[in-house]
């Protein structure tokens, strides 16, 4: 830190909303003297500071790196419009939040990856820090920049940018890449040198090593390796969910942020198989840490922040083996201490009501359930799993215990949807508040039901079995959400919906190759930047880059990759065969459904093979099949 930068940053802080996403010294926080330290890792995440710090991911790594004593992981978020104006006025580059020291000085500049609209706030950060934007405009008197997160599985519309992808679980990595880093550093060869070292270590990508050429019809038609990167690069994973790094401390926020308790990673993977969903191929395969390694961690979590709420976090958290068991050892063991139990991903046919009834205890939320689709032919299609059955039986049970809030999660723009199945939304949607009404009327309790209906728009994402699928044109999806608008009125329910424009260049980006990367850095030379907010998106823009480059959007998004051909993002690979994936497609369209191998027999996803790993139940079936 240099006084000069130290005092230039305070004189601005009163003059913009929220200093304190800007000041750090919170609780937890670990400020090492960075002359004493080898290796300088800025630990990015491209939104502001209320999203950053509740993510999971980004503290793991920062305690992780910080417990080595020779790195030191400071964090940088992106600074709010009002900052950013400020700090260009007054010269002030970025800057981390421990040390406020100038992110240009780290050695490595890592961002976490998290949503595609986030991009454009990576190439300003990037900016701001007064580093290049493209990686071979950096020499090696700049920070490595790496990335990973699940948007890494299709980093191409970032491939210039970005020096580095780890692909998979980074606690699994980063140790490797550091001590390579490390190496280099100490051997004084070129960054040339220090890419091609990177790219021996399994799991690292190294976009520059690799030419691509498209057809017209978005498919790789030239794929070439060179400096003798893998041809294909597999994700990491980590085997043993107890045994890898989890912190015993957070860092406590003084201001409000979006997750703010305790969040205890329970499991990771889910295998139920929901062909639109990313998540469940991509963090396969399904791994449980065990109650007792849980509970310890509550217990120092507790402890180090004094929050009073616990939030059990997986992909599906219900799936957990003997959750029942562990919320109610983690209810008893808190109960005089008024620390409230949460969780937040429950599918509606593992659901307990009699559970919840006893996480409630301590607080009453309502209760949020996602059918996903409205019909029973289109939950079959996107292998859902559930029955309208298994959702009125669970929301009756809920009312007649006194729930009254009720939110239902839903998609539009599935593959093979029609208008019946969004009308078919509705129907489900009034039967849920019409279910609440009587029990409403025929009990003590006579508050209204409130049934808030959710449905975003479908985008999808590689990896997935409907990788293949073009996304909605804005008037179908217009279409689709007057029709609830119309449907959905009533004092008992209300509507939200996604905005089509973003949900359209998230459509661009998720399946993006290399040569939208130009399309985003236009867009942002022109202004585009917090994407992902709703008053700072602007469409229009991003209709200028693309015509500024001779870009057609529509081919983007509204295009059905051929099954057959080779997809922009083949070369990188999460374990799940691609024909596996084919075979989930074709039985989505045959409307055929596929059990979820934690309680049935092998699906062959190919996962365990692939990437020589292990199921691990903690007390469930096939426990270490
Ligand atoms: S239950 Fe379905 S939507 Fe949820 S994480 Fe698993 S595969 Fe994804």
């Amino acid at each position: 830190m240099t006084i000069d930068l130290a005092n230039k940053i305070q004189e601005i802080l009163p003059e913009v909303s929220k200093p304190t996403r800007y000041m750090g010294n919170e609780l937890n926080m670990i400020k090492k003297d960075l002359n004493l330290v080898k290796v300088k890792f800025a630990l990015a995440f491209p939104d502001v500071y209320e999203v950053a710090m509740s993510h999971l991911g980004i503290k793991i790594l920062y305690h992780l790196l910080n417990e080595r004593e020779d790195v030191a992981a400071e964090r940088v978020y992106a600074p709010w419009v009002d900052m950013e104006k400020k700090m260009r006025e007054n010269d002030i580059p970025l800057f981390t939040l421990e040390n406020r020291a100038k992110v240009a000085d780290f050695d490595m500049l890592g961002f976490t990856l998290q949503y595609e609209m986030s991009y454009t706030n990576i190439l300003n950060m990037l900016d701001l820090a007064g580093i290049p934007l493209r990686s071979e405009d950096r020499g090696k008197e700049f920070p490595l920049v790496i990335v990973g997160g699940p948007c890494a599985f299709n980093p191409e519309p970032l491939a210039p940018f970005v020096d580095v992808v780890l692909l998979g679980e980074a606690e699994a990595a980063i140790g490797e890449v550091v001590d390579e880093y490390l190496a280099w550093k100490d051997s004084g060869a070129s960054k040339e040198e220090l890419l091609k070292n990177l790219s021996k270590i399994e799991g690292i990508y190294v976009p520059s090593f690799y030419e691509i050429d498209y057809n017209d019809d978005g498919e790789v038609v030239r794929f070439e390796a060179s400096n003798g990167a893998p041809e294909i690069l597999k994700k990491r994973v980590i085997q043993n969910l107890d045994e890898s790094y989890y912190p015993e401390k957070f860092i406590l926020p003084y201001m409000g942020i979006v997750h703010d308790r305790v969040t205890l990673e329970v499991a990771r993977g889910c295998t139920r198989g929901c062909r639109f969903c990313q998540a469940g191929m991509i963090y396969r395969p399904v791994r449980e840490r065990s109650h007792e390694r849980i509970k310890d961690l509550a217990r120092k979590l507790i402890e180090s922040t004094g929050y009073e709420e616990i939030s059990l976090s997986s992909l599906s958290t219900s799936d957990y083996s003997r959750i029942e068991d562990l919320a109610k050892e983690l209810l008893e063991e808190y109960k005089n201490q008024r620390v409230s139990v949460a969780l937040p991903s429950m599918r509606v046919d593992s659901f307990s009501v009699d559970l919840a009834k006893e996480l409630q205890a301590v607080r009453k939320t309502g209760l949020t359930f996602a059918p996903e689709a409205g019909t029973q032919r289109l939950r079959d299609v996107i292998n859902k799993g559930i029955d309208e059955e298994d959702l009125l039986k669970t929301t009756e049970a809920a009312f007649k215990e006194g729930w009254r809030r009720v939110k239902l999660y839903f998609m539009m723009g599935l593959p093979t949807e029609t208008l019946e199945d969004i009308r078919g939304i509705a129907d489900l949607a009034k039967k849920v508040a019409e279910l609440g009404d009587e029990i409403r009327r025929n009990s003590d309790n006579k508050r209204r039901v409130k049934v808030g209906v959710s449905v975003s728009t479908f985008v999808p994402k590689t990896h997935t079995p409907f990788q293949w699928s073009k996304f909605n044109t804005l008037e179908e999806i217009k279409e689709k959400q007057q029709l609830l608008r119309n449907e959905l009125r009533g004092k008992d329910l209300s509507f939200t919906w996604t905005d089509p424009y973003l949900s359209t260049m998230e459509a661009v980006f998720a399946r993006g190759d290399r040569r939208v990367a130009e399309v985003m850095e236009r867009a942002w030379e022109i202004g585009a930047k917090f994407d992902g907010w709703s008053e700072h998106f602007d469409y229009q823009r991003w209709q200028k880059a693309f015509e500024d480059l001779g870009y057609n959007l529509e081919e983007y998004v509204y295009r059905n990759f051929n099954l057959e051909g080779r997809l922009p993002w083949d070369h990188l690979e999460v374990g799940v065969d691609k024909r596996y994936l084919r075979k989930e497609y074709q039985k989505a369209i045959d409307v055929e459904l596929t059990p979820d191998c934690r309680f049935n027999n092998c699906t062959g996803c190919g996962i365990l093979k692939n990437l020589d790993a292990r199921i691990s139940l903690m007390g469930g079936e096939n426990s270490g099949k």
